[in-house]
């Protein structure tokens, strides 16, 4: 019984690799050929830019707070304006397993995850960033998002009186 169970695996063996034979490869030649991630893919880290142009990130320490393996270190600073920013900045590649919850703390989508995959260094030292590798001169995801006129002291119109917001409800006007 043993003996006809082992011949069936054999076959069953040739056969899948037979079958494998006339596919085509899904190997690529890395790094001459590059495979596009999907803009979702969650790789570098970056520091993004309100629409004014300005630091979107408060140092609020919300994303190192949420980081799973500590690789996020920050000091915050406040401008005479009273607008709060991180002094320096600091992400440890080394230790981030790119969970992005870092991201999904932030309130002011400053810090965001990028496709980019490319960040393999022969130093594990050159792993760590600091703000001036982090911070782009864009907006990144979410181009039009700026926490300062919104929540922030930039805020210009009263509560509800931006264009994407809805008016403060009168609670009494639920009542029965
Ligand atoms: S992606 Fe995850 S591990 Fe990496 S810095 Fe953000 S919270 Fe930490
Ligand atoms: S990146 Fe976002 S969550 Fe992290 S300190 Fe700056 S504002 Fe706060």
């Amino acid at each position: 019984m043993s003996f006809f169970a082992d011949i069936k695996a054999l076959i069953l063996g040739f056969w899948t690799t037979l079958r494998h034979l006339g596919r085509r490869s899904a190997t690529i030649q890395y790094p001459e050929e590059k495979r596009s991630p999907f803009p979702r893919f969650r790789a570098r880290i970056v520091l993004t830019r309100d629409p004014d142009g300005e630091e979107r990130c408060v140092a609020c320490y919300l994303c190192s707070a949420a980081c799973p393996v500590d690789c996020i270190s920050m000091q915050s600073a406040e401008r005479p304006n009273g607008r709060r920013y991180a002094a320096w900045f600091r992400i440890n590649f080394s230790r981030c397993i790119f969970c992005g919850l870092c991201a999904e703390a932030c309130p002011t989508m400053a810090i965001q995850m990028t496709p980019d995959y490319e960040i393999c260094k022969r130093d594990v030292m050159d792993l760590v960033y600091e703000k001036e590798d982090l911070l782009i001169d864009g907006c990144g995801k979410d181009p039009d998002y700026n926490f300062y006129r919104h929540s922030g002291i930039g805020v210009v119109n009263p509560r509800g009186g931006n264009p994407d917001e809805n008016p403060p409800l009168d609670v009494r006007s639920l009542l029965p």
